[in-house]
């Protein structure tokens, strides 16, 4: 293992942060294995007196005393993840599950030869090393909380024993865009409804068909669900339901999407038909999916339905079951439900049908519901089992963390905004993400927490194509520099 400085951080600024900065890159910490990384902290904690506590989720909490004079100021928690996504193109011979990052210097950009960089999220544990090492600035009593397991579903939050943080506000480091302090994110639901229905033998003379949805664009069931694009799902099942109105036919299968966290864009159901409704079925596909096609035509433009021959592995749902199951498959919501009463253009409440699945003679749809808004989220459960119960179904409802709902008048957001204006000479972006962040986990187990969260600028995370920019992680350290001063200053509180 090289131990040289890589010539791709010379001249970089602030020094101390890129020298620690490097030497995670040289450590392997994917996720649900990070115990290099944290032998790494512990020592790096023990050299330096600090006392180190770890929660039997394995997240770590570094206890920094205040610098002379800033003993009385809240205690600020900084936060940042441990774990990276170790992804590299096949072909490179660097991998950073074992520790070989290779950093290359491409103008303003930072980035690894052929391999994930790690900037997400050691961007965050680099800043905090670095800040508390410099007895130049001033801060009050910190606690640097590293989780692990962020990237496998916030498994290390989920575990965090909140008697581990004492801090009153938190700062979370994992923002990846610049010039912006985020105040809220979503939090989240799953459901699954299950509907059991009879099965009969085809009838005689029946033909076999399989319609496909494609080519939709698809995207993230959060950050991405106000697009209005197609979802597979819908798309097969609006299909069916329209020409069933008029022809007849049997489920055999309905299938559809991958994931509960994206858009499907990908479904496709088996039916048995009268040979002699054939033509009739596919001209009542037609129109429908001509219709759907066109209500999609500026989001999907590459939207599909295809029809084909096929087999049946299994005896079709009776005429009854195929009413009720394309039913639900129309009554489950699917997309933005509320707006946000704070932030333009940002969706406050939405659900999203990830998945359709025919599995032992039932059909299930698997739906992940979000909201910054705690208080919202019941409606969408509550249409979710009314669906179930009108369709005979079951729902099974897994709450996994409540929102972080945006606060205004947040001391740390006021702080955070004027250390920005005062550098930056202009006002910051306040917003919040509709998707999960570590900080709704965390702040469900400490009521009260005044959070904000913020970052260097980082592209292409989780793939091999990740950079952070240079110019803007100068930009970071200055407010995180500044912000913990003033949440610290005397005069300030
Ligand atoms: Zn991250």
């Amino acid at each position: 293992m090289s131990t040289e400085p890589s010539p791709a951080l010379a001249g970089l600024e602030p020094a101390s942060f890129w020298r620690h900065f490097e030497s995670l890159t040289r450590i392997p910490r994917p996720s649900r294995a990070e115990e290099a990384a944290i032998e790494h902290v512990r020592a790096w904690a023990a050299g330096h007196g600090y006392e180190l506590e770890q929660d039997s989720g394995r997240n770590l909490v570094v206890r920094v005393p205040a610098t002379p004079g800033r003993e009385d100021a809240p205690t600020v928690v900084l936060q940042g993840h441990l774990d990276m996504v170790c992804e590299r193109d096949p072909s490179s011979t660097n991998d950073p599950a074992e520790g070989r990052i290779a950093l290359v210097r491409d103008g303003e950009w930072l980035k690894a030869d052929g391999t994930t960089l790690g900037a997400d999220d050691g961007v965050a544990i680099a800043a905090m090393m670095a800040l508390v090492e410099d007895e130049s600035l001033p801060h009050g009593p910190l606690e640097l909380l590293m989780t692990v397991a962020e990237e496998v579903g916030l498994e290390g939050a989920n575990a965090l024993d909140p008697a581990l943080v004492t801090g009153s506000i938190l700062v979370n480091l994992d923002s990846e865009e610049d010039g912006r302090l985020t105040v809220g994110c979503a939090g989240s639901t799953d459901t699954w409804i299950r509907i059991d229905g009879a099965r009969d033998a085809a009838a005689e003379g029946a033909v076999t068909i399989g319609v496909t949805v494609s080519g939709g664009l698809g995207g993230h069931s959060g950050s991405g669900i106000a697009l209005g694009r197609s979802n597979a799902v819908k798309v097969l099942g609006r299909a069916l339901r329209e020409a069933h109105a008029t022809v007849p036919f049997r489920l055999v299968s309905f299938r559809g999407g991958k994931s509960r966290n994206a858009i499907p864009r990908d479904a496709s159901a088996v039916v048995s038909v009268d040979a002699s409704l054939d033509d009739e079925f596919r001209t009542a596909l037609e129109a429908a999916s001509s219709t759907i096609r066109d209500a999609f035509s500026k989001t999907d433009p590459g939207l599909t339905l295809t029809v084909a021959q096929a087999d049946a592995s299994d005896p079709p749902w009776t005429m009854e079951t195929t009413t009720v199951m394309l039913d639900a498959v129309a009554l489950v919501p699917t997309g933005p439900l509320a707006m946000s009463p704070d932030f333009d253009d940002l969706v406050e409440t939405s659900s999203s049908l990830g998945e359709a699945i025919t599995e032992n003679g039932r059909l299930v749809l698997h739906s992940l519901s979000r909201s910054s808004n705690d208080s919202a989220l019941p409606e969408v459960i509550a249409a979710l089992d009314a669906a179930a119960r009108l369709t005979g179904g079951e729902l099974e409802v897994k709450h996994n963390y409540g929102g972080w709902r945006p606060n205004l008048d947040s001391p740390a957001l006021a702080a955070a905004r004027s250390a920005y204006e005062r550098l930056f000479s202009e006002p910051p972006i306040v917003t919040a993400v509709h998707a999960g962040l570590e900080t709704a986990v965390v702040g469900d187990k400490l009521p009260g927490l005044d959070m904000i969260s913020f970052g260097p600028q980082i592209e292409a995370p989780h793939s091999p194509d990740e950079r952070v920019s240079i110019p803007t992680v100068e930009r970071f350290w200055a407010l995180l520099v500044a912000f913990v001063d003033e949440l610290s200053r005397p005069g300030q509180r």
